[in-house]
């Protein structure tokens, strides 16, 4: 077999090695399996047997009940025997094994889901709640093309594995965890999409906008997944195992010596501290934040609560999650930012219309002021929570101080109801405003006289400001946090901040990176908060230069007229100062 190497977008850093599971989400998991030509007629044969088989089945099932509940009852099964023999199925089905040469089961489960997707559209709620059935004949089916253990989920398998998928989102990402997951790589996505940002809180490779990467990839392939670089290797030779064998080790060195950091100050040398907080999505994260010597956390994603389940999180569940992290984290703050759905995150829970979810549409802070109800719920636990600890809240994707004044507004109400039911909470509970539209910023003079800090969302800000999807891979290469625009953006905010005297952090992907987090501590960003992994990397620039060069340096930077310049520019100054 010869190897191949593909180019992807380098979303969690690290590099893994281990067999291909090619992951087809749903209900339930399918293997993609190639077969050979001659194979074509006895595997649609076998299809049918399939169907045979599940039909019988469902016909004893409705007898059984019948007898037992009557005939009411087992009417139900009609609808699964009516799919079962739908001709389209058998046809769509044999078409699929003839013309991709994929195995019965694999155009079985897609063809399937798009039963499923036409159901879910249906606006009549009984039919709309047959995708449980379709989804039960699909089950039955697949019993039969294939090993039983091998369909519902990856806890079977024995091998680590580097899970291959078109797509993946923020929710399937999230429930892959404790499984034997040792990379993500997907054909589609972006740098900061929420998949990658998941990749990182599970400590994993993980290599986006691969573009085909599902069709090259056969499951149980040989992959080197290296998430520095963006590289997809598929079954390498002995040379490149033994090359990324060696480099692999030198990673595990330097991680090694940057351990010794933990417990020291993030100053340069003469003397200038930047607080670095970490980012947290998943409650166990908490122990590898403790181990990287985080002074807090400036961002907790809530809506991870509110993902992979049919119900919202009570207030009562909220409240245990917050104090749990919030007893962990103490002494340090630990920064709530209220539910941020929409974009590329949803949640099962909650009925929107889809073209109401985008990044521009009904998102963040816009869907809690239009869903008063699950935003009390979350205030209310955010504030039983702050008297446990050191509790600060945020609001996402604020773009004015009507919205700001709207969300304080609710919060004076829940704090009014807190008190009257006498529960505590901490009065002064600090209140700030994520900066990540640019109206925002053009407003953070006014937006800086009524809140406590801001902290710069530039996973947003960047895609907001340059008009560049920050989940789409087509558009990746434009997606430039060097951007000149973006870091006026940035100085902008600092400056009205600093003006009212209020402190900024900034918790994008942005703060992560050596480069930019030099640029930005020389724009006077006073706390940077980003993935547990990135911590001590970042804190060891910081402890190798002055904050006098850090700003001169940043302020040619700013003369320069393009993002390419700018990197280039401050790169090279880096190189010349020895830091990296
Ligand atoms: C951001 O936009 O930079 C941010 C930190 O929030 P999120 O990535 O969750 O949108
Ligand atoms: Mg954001």
């Amino acid at each position: 077999m010869n190897e191949i190497v593909l180019k992807g977008i380098p979303a969690a850093n690290g590099i893994a090695y281990g067999s291909a599971f090619i992951l087809d989400k749903g209900e339930f998991i399918v293997p993609k399996r190639i077969i050979l030509a001659h194979e074509v007629d006895s595997e649609i044969a076998r299809f049918e047997e399939a169907l045979n088989f599940a039909r019988q089945e469902i016909h004893t099932l409705k007898e059984k009940v019948n007898q037992d509940m009557g005939l009411n009852k087992a009417h139900i099964f009609d609808a699964h025997i009516l799919v079962l023999e739908d001709p389209t199925l058998l046809d769509q089905v044999s078409k699929g094994i003839r013309q991709n040469k994929n195995a019965a089961e694999y155009v079985f489960s897609k063809v399937i889901k798009k039963y499923v997707q036409a159901f879910s559209k249906i606006p009549d709620e009984y039919l709309r709640e047959r995708v449980t059935d379709i989804n039960d004949i699909a089950k039955r089916v697949l019993k039969y093309l294939m090993d039983e253990s091998k369909l519902h989920d990856l806890d079977n398998l024995q091998d680590d594995l580097v899970i291959v998928a078109h797509d993946l989102s923020p929710s399937d990402a999230v429930s892959l965890y404790n499984r034997k997951i040792i990379a993500f790589i997907t054909d589609i996505g972006g740098r900061t999409s929420h998949t990658a940002i998941i990749a990182k809180s599970l400590g994993v490779p993980a290599v986006v906008g691969l573009k085909d990467a599902t069709l090259r990839v056969n499951n149980g392939d040989f992959l080197i997944i290296d998430g520095q670089k963006g590289l997809l290797i598929i079954n390498p030779t002995f040379s490149t195992k033994e090359l990324y064998a060696k480099e692999q080790s030198q990673i595990h060195a330097c991680m090694e010596k940057l351990d010794d950091l933990k417990n020291l100050p993030a100053q340069t040398m003469d003397g200038k501290k930047i607080c670095l907080l970490a980012n947290l999505e998943l409650s166990n994260e908490i122990p590898t934040i403790k181990k990287v010597g985080a002074e807090g956390i400036g961002l907790y994603r809530t809506e991870f609560l509110y993902m992979n389940r049919l119900d919202l999180p009570s207030e009562e569940e909220q409240y245990q999650s917050y104090k749990q992290i919030t007893e962990a984290v103490n002494p340090y703050v630990v920064t709530i930012r209220t539910l941020d759905i929409g974009g590329d995150k949803f949640i099962s829970s909650v009925q929107i219309p889809e073209d109401m979810y985008p990044f521009l549409g009904v998102r963040a802070i816009r869907f809690c002021l239009e869903r008063p109800d699950i935003f009390k719920t979350q205030l209310r636990a955010i504030l039983r929570a702050s008297m446990h600890g050191r509790v600060q809240m945020m609001y996402p994707m604020i773009s004015g101080v009507a919205e700001l004044r709207q969300a304080n507004a609710i919060l004076e109400e829940v704090k009014r109801t807190l008190y009257d039911e006498k529960i505590p909470f901490d009065t002064f509970l600090k209140v700030g405003v994520m900066i990540e539209v640019p109206s925002a910023v053009m407003m953070a003079d006014m937006l800086a006289k009524e809140t406590n800090f801001f902290s710069i969302g530039t996973n947003d800000l960047i895609q907001y400001t340059l008009a560049v999807d920050r989940v789409n891979e087509k558009t990746a290469h434009l997606y430039e946090p060097s951007h000149p625009g973006v870091l006026r953006m940035i100085q902008k905010t600092v400056d009205a901040a600093h003006t009212e005297g209020i402190h900024v952090c900034l918790c994008g992907e942005m703060a992560s990176d050596p480069i930019m987090a030099f640029l930005l501590i020389g724009l006077g960003v006073d706390e940077l908060s980003m993935s547990s992994s990135s911590i001590l990397t970042i804190k060891k620039m910081i402890r190798s230069v002055r904050a006098v060069d850090v700003q001169r340096i940043c302020t040619e930077a700013l003369q320069l007229c393009t993002g390419k310049e700018v990197e280039e520019f401050v790169s090279s100054q880096i190189r010349k100062l020895g830091v990296l």
